[in-house]
């Protein structure tokens, strides 16, 4: 009988963080799998424009960083299994991956399994989503041209997808709770000076209106309770990010908002798992911390492992 394979590492996630701890377990001369989804990049593969990753001058869309990533990885001999992970099973060792496409196993475990948005929690949000309702500006934005859109949302995500979206859109109404952003200044001046972006602030999104799709919104002035309706075309929801956290539930510590706990070293609960990148509690998620996640996640794999073959 063919024996299976026990991966030194398997890395849950093809995003930045993943791809670097495959990179970085690939050069150590581990041998390392990937196990994703849909493509390479994760969320910052929907990302049109990324700025702030060192090295690229006039910046890099994401998508196109992800292919270099997971390319860079590859040429060390990382290896990806494009699949829907199904269940771990983390206190067996070795530990075992289940997939659509049976179990594999390995002596290291890295979750990077980012994080989605999050809803709002409109009524019939999620019938119109996809009819008016959406969550990415970058995916869904080209379906709006000439059109009127709302974001809400207050932090960088709203603040980047109304600038995509200005570019596109005939009109953008940036909804926000407070009456200042929360996104980085540099997303300021632009959106200011954007001729069609304007702002409603202290302001909450109450119905989405429309039958087969949206129509418009009714808003509440959260200072006065006055209450009005936008007429739009789509509604883009940015108000946060959900971890991807669910396939650790009940085996890993997760905090109050479920991402799962490990401190800089990526430690997790348990001996040999590590967690990286968005879905890991942290101060501040960015493509940088990701990857800086990555290679602290091999570092202590290679402890980990050199420990068992003692
Ligand atoms: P975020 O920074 O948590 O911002 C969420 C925004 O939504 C906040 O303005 C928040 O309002 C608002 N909000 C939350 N719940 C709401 C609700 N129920 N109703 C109305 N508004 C609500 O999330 P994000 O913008 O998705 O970003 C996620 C992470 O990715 C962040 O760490 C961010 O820095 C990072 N990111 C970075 C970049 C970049 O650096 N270029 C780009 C995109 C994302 P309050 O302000 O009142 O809390």
């Amino acid at each position: 009988m063919k024996q299976q394979i026990v991966y030194d590492m398997i890395v849950i996630g093809g995003g930045p963080g993943g791809y670097t701890a495959a990179l970085y377990a690939a050069r150590a001369g581990l041998n390392v799998l990937v196990v994703e989804r849909l493509s390479a990049g994760g969320q910052m593969a929907l990302t049109h424009q990324i700025d702030n990753y060192p090295g690229f001058v006039g910046g890099i869309d994401g998508y196109d960083l992800a292919d270099r990533m997971q390319r860079q990885a590859h040429r060390f001999g990382a290896l990806t299994e494009y699949a829907q992970v199904l269940e771990v099973r983390l206190r067996e060792e070795p530990k075992a991956v289940v997939t659509e496409n049976g179990t594999l196993l390995a002596k290291t475990v890295v979750f990077a399994t980012g994080a989605g948005p999050k809803e709002l929690g409109l009524d019939r949000e999620k019938e119109l989503t996809g009819r008016g309702v959406a969550y990415c500006a970058a995916c869904d934005g080209m379906f709006y041209r000439g059109k009127e859109v709302v974001v809400i949302g207050g932090g960088n995500s709203a603040a980047a997808d109304a600038i995509l979206l200005s570019r596109v859109a005939k009109k953008v109404t940036i909804i926000h709770r407070r009456d200042t952003l929360r996104a980085t200044r540099i997303y300021h001046t632009p959106l200011m000076k954007a001729p069609n972006v304007n702002f409603l602030w202290n302001s909450a999104a109450v119905e989405l209106l429309g039958e087969e799709k949206v129509s418009g919104l009714r808003v509440r002035n959260l200072l006065t309770g006055e209450e009005q309706i936008i007429s739009c075309d789509g509604v883009f929801i940015s108000v946060g990010r959900k971890p991807a956290s669910q396939l650790a539930e009940g085996q890993l510590t997760l905090d109050e908002k479920g991402y799962i706990l490990a401190d800089e070293s990526t430690q997790t609960d348990i001996p040999g798992v590590f967690v990286i990148g968005d879905v890991r509690s942290k101060v501040l998620r960015q493509v940088v911390t990701a990857v800086s996640d990555g290679a602290m996640a091999v570092h202590y794999a290679e402890e980990y492992l050199a420990r068992l073959e003692q």
